[in-house]
C-alpha cells in the first residue's frame, strides 16, 4: 500500500466533518463515485446514498472517488489496488460496491476505477468471492444498457426505496445467484442484465429482452419516492384552504437528501446542500430529469428548514437543489425563514417563466449567485416544438427584472441542432441575445457599470424516455458548421461572451446515452486507451451511428426499454408527433387520479390495474382518496 495515498486521503478526512466508520457490520459498501473528490462531493446523489446506506444499522458504508491527479501517479507507480477513502480498504475487500453515475459521460471513469481496484470489469469474469457490482444513479437507470456488461445490479430508480430493500434482500441470505434472483423477481427498482437474453434482429436491432428464469419480469420498473407529497396536489390544498389534507401532506415522515458530510475543500463545499423538490411539471421534449422523475414531488418546507437550523452554526450558505425551485408550492415560506436564518441563497437552476421577486431578492442578497438562465433558443417556433412555453418578450422582459437589481450579468444556455432547426432559427439567436444585451445596458446606466451576457451553447443530444428519443443527433460535421456559424454571429456583440461544447463532445454523449449492450465495449476500451474514444471504436469495430444518428422507427424496440419508466407509448409518440408540428402541450399537473402520461396510474392510484405494484403507502392513499 503506498504511504503517499494514506496520506493523502487521511489530509482529506482531516478537512471533513461527518464522515464516520462503523465497527463490526454486516455488510461493507464501497460507494463510488466516478469522479474526483473534489467534484464528487458537490453531488447530492453520493451524500444522500451515503446517509442512506449507513443509516442502516447492518451497513457500514465508505466512499470512493477517482484518483486525482498526483493520486493517480501514486497508483500508477505503486500499482496499488484502488482504496476507500474512510479506511483505506482495497474496494475489493468490501461485500458491495456500488457507484452512483449522474452523468453517462463518467463511463469511462467507472471502468477506469474497476480495472483500478482489480476486480474484473467484465461480470461475467466475476465469481462469488468478488463483491456484488450495482451501479445506480439518473444516467443508469434512463438507459442501463451501455453498462449492463459490468454490472450485477442496475438499481433502477431512486435510492430512497432502494436502497432498504437491496440491504433486506442480501439479508435473507443465499449465495450471490439467489440473491440477484431475488432482487430480480422483485419486479420494480432491480434490473440484472445476466438475467436476461438479448434476441438482435438481422439489421443489429434489439428484437426483444427475454428473462431466463420464472419470476424476472419482461420490463424492470421504475421505483420512486412516493412519501414524498405531489406538486400539484400540495399547492392545491394550500390554495383551497384544506387545511388538513395540508397539513396532513406536510407531516409525512420524509427523508430531506442534503449535505451529509461537510467538506470544505470540495467544489460548493463551503455550503449546505438540500434537495427542495424532484422532477419539474413543465414537460421540455428534450429534458431527461423532467420526464425521468415524474411525478414532480417535494419536501416539505418545515423538513428543509430543520436542516437549515441544523446547519447554521456551521454555515451561512445553501444551496437550495431542485429542477424548478420556484414551483414549490411553500417556496415563501423558505425563503422567509432561510432569511431570518441570515442565509445567503443560491439555487442550481432557474426556471425563467416561475422566477418571482421574492426569489429574485432573496439571489441579490447572496451576492454569490450568478443568474442563469435557458431561454435553449431564440425562435419562439422551435421553442413550441421543444414544448418550452416561453416568448422571447417574455424571456427579454424576466432577464430585465434581474438586471434592474443589479446583477448585470446573466448566463444563458442555448442548444444547437434541435428538430427542424432551420438557419433563420440560429439567426433569431443573435436577435434575442442583442436585445437582451440592450436591455443590460439601459439597466446598467442606473449603476453607472455594464455587465455581461454569457452564452453557453450546446449540441443537442436525444436523450432516452423523453418525446425526443426517437431523432437522430445533428450529422457531427454539420453541427460543429453550426455551433461555428453562432460563435461567430454572437461574438460579433458586445458584451457578450461566448463558451460552447463542441461537436464531438455531443456526439459522445449521444452514443453513451443511447446505446445498447455493446456500447460497453467502447467503455471497456476507451478506459483501457487512457480515453482515447476513436481508438476505442477502432479497436471495436462499432459505428457509433448506428447509434446515435438514425432516426428511429416507432415499431422499432429500444434498448432502453428494458427499463419501465411508467411513461406510456402513446403518450411518448403524441409528444413527438406534437413536436413535429410545433404544437405545445399542457404541463404535468401532479395531482391525484391524473393519467395523462401513465407514470401515475403505475405508483399511485389505488384502481391501477392488477399485478402492478402500489408503492404509495396505504394510510396516505386513503387521506388523499378521502379528500378527493
Ligand atoms: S400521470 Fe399526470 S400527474 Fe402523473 S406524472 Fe403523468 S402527467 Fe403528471
Amino acid at each position: 500500500m503506498s504511504k503517499k495515498i494514506v496520506e493523502s486521503y487521511k489530509n482529506k478526512l482531516a478537512q471533513e466533518e461527518g464522515w464516520l466508520i462503523k465497527q463490526g457490520a454486516q455488510i461493507r459498501i464501497a460507494l463510488c463515485y466516478p469522479n474526483t473528490h473534489a467534484i464528487g462531493m458537490a453531488n447530492l446523489g453520493l451524500h444522500t446514498m451515503y446517509e442512506l446506506f449507513n443509516k442502516i444499522p447492518e451497513v457500514s458504508c465508505e466512499r470512493v472517488f477517482l484518483p486525482d491527479a498526483d493520486e493517480m501517479r501514486e497508483y500508477e507507480k505503486s500499482r496499488a489496488s484502488l482504496l476507500s477513502l474512510e479506511t483505506q480498504t482495497p474496494i475489493r475487500d468490501f461485500d458491495i460496491v456500488a457507484f452512483s453515475i449522474s452523468f453517462e459521460t463518467d463511463y469511462l471513469n467507472m471502468a477506469r476505477m474497476l480495472r483500478l481496484s482489480g476486480i474484473p470489469v467484465w461480470s461475467k469474469d466475476r465469481n462469488h468471492f468478488h463483491p456484488l457490482i450495482i451501479m445506480g444513479g439518473a444516467a443508469s437507470f434512463l438507459n442501463p444498457e451501455p453498462i449492463a456488461d459490468f454490472t450485477d445490479v442496475i438499481a433502477v430508480g431512486e435510492g430512497e426505496v432502494l436502497a432498504f430493500q437491496l440491504i433486506d434482500s442480501i439479508l435473507q441470505g443465499g449465495d450471490k445467484e439467489e440473491i440477484l434472483l431475488r432482487l430480480a423477481r422483485i419486479g420494480r427498482g432491480f434490473y440484472v442484465p445476466s438475467l436476461y437474453d438479448v434476441i438482435y434482429n438481422d439489421d443489429g436491432t434489439a428484437f426483444d429482452y427475454l428473462p431466463r428464469a420464472d419470476g424476472v419480469p419482461k420490463r424492470v420498473g421504475r421505483a420512486l419516492a412516493a412519501v414524498n407529497p405531489k406538486e400539484g396536489t400540495l399547492r392545491r390544498a394550500i390554495k383551497r384552504g384544506e387545511n388538513e389534507l395540508a397539513e396532513f401532506l406536510k407531516n409525512q415522515d420524509i427523508f430531506c437528501p442534503s449535505t451529509a458530510v461537510w467538506s470544505p475543500q470540495a467544489e460548493m463545499g463551503d455550503r449546505l446542500l438540500v434537495e427542495i423538490s424532484r422532477g419539474c411539471s413543465q414537460g421540455c421534449r428534450f429534458c431527461w430529469a423532467g420526464y425521468n422523475y415524474y411525478p414532480p414531488r417535494v419536501v416539505p418546507a418545515k423538513d428543509i428548514l430543520a436542516k437549515a437550523a441544523e446547519w447554521r452554526g456551521k454555515t451561512n450558505k445553501i444551496g437550495l437543489v431542485s429542477t424548478a425551485v420556484c414551483d414549490h408550492p411553500e417556496i415563501s415560506t423558505i425563503l422567509s425563514e432561510l432569511r431570518k436564518m441570515d442565509y445567503r441563497i443560491t439555487v442550481s437552476s432557474l426556471r425563467l417563466d416561475q422566477i418571482s421577486d421574492e426569489l429574485l431578492d432573496a439571489l441579490v442578497e447572496s451576492k454569490d449567485q450568478q443568474i442563469a438562465v435557458a431561454p435553449e433558443t431564440g425562435s419562439d417556433r422551435l421553442r413550441r416544438v421543444i414544448n418550452k412555453n416561453l416568448t422571447n418578450d417574455e424571456i427579454v422582459d424576466i432577464c430585465g427584472s434581474v438586471f434592474d437589481r443589479g446583477m448585470l450579468t446573466v448566463k444563458l444556455y442555448m442548444m444547437v441542432g434541435l428538430p427542424t432547426e432551420t438557419e433563420e432559427d440560429l439567426d433569431e439567436m443573435f436577435v434575442l441575445v442583442e436585445r437582451i444585451k440592450d436591455r443590460m445596458l439601459e439597466a446598467g446606466k442606473k449603476f453607472g457599470r455594464a455587465g455581461k451576457i454569457i452564452t453557453s451553447l450546446n449540441g443537442f443530444v436525444p436523450k432516452p424516455n423523453t418525446p425526443l428519443q426517437w431523432d437522430a443527433i445533428c450529422d457531427e460535421k454539420e453541427l460543429k458548421q453550426k455551433i461555428k456559424y453562432v460563435c461567430k454571429g454572437l461574438s460579433r456583440i458586445p458584451n457578450v461572451e461566448v463558451r460552447f461544447m463542441s461537436a464531438r463532445i455531443a456526439h459522445e454523449q449521444a452514443l453513451f446515452s443511447s446505446g445498447d449492450r455493446s456500447i460497453a465495449k467502447v467503455i471497456e476500451s476507451a478506459a483501457r486507451l487512457k480515453g482515447n474514444l476513436n481508438d476505442a471504436l477502432r479497436e471495436t469495430g462499432i459505428d457509433p451511428k448506428f447509434h446515435t444518428s438514425r432516426n428511429r422507427e416507432y415499431g422499432e424496440f429500444l434498448p432502453w426499454s428494458i427499463v419501465d419508466s411508467g411513461l406510456s407509448f402513446e403518450f411518448l409518440k403524441t409528444e413527438h408527433e406534437k413536436a413535429r408540428e410545433a404544437l405545445s402541450s399542457k404541463p404535468c399537473p401532479a395531482v391525484e387520479k391524473c393519467t395523462t402520461c401513465g407514470v401515475c396510474p403505475t405508483t399511485w392510484l389505488a384502481d391501477a390495474s392488477p399485478g402492478l405494484i402500489q408503492i404509495q403507502p396505504a394510510k396516505v392513499r386513503e387521506a388523499i382518496a378521502a379528500a378527493f
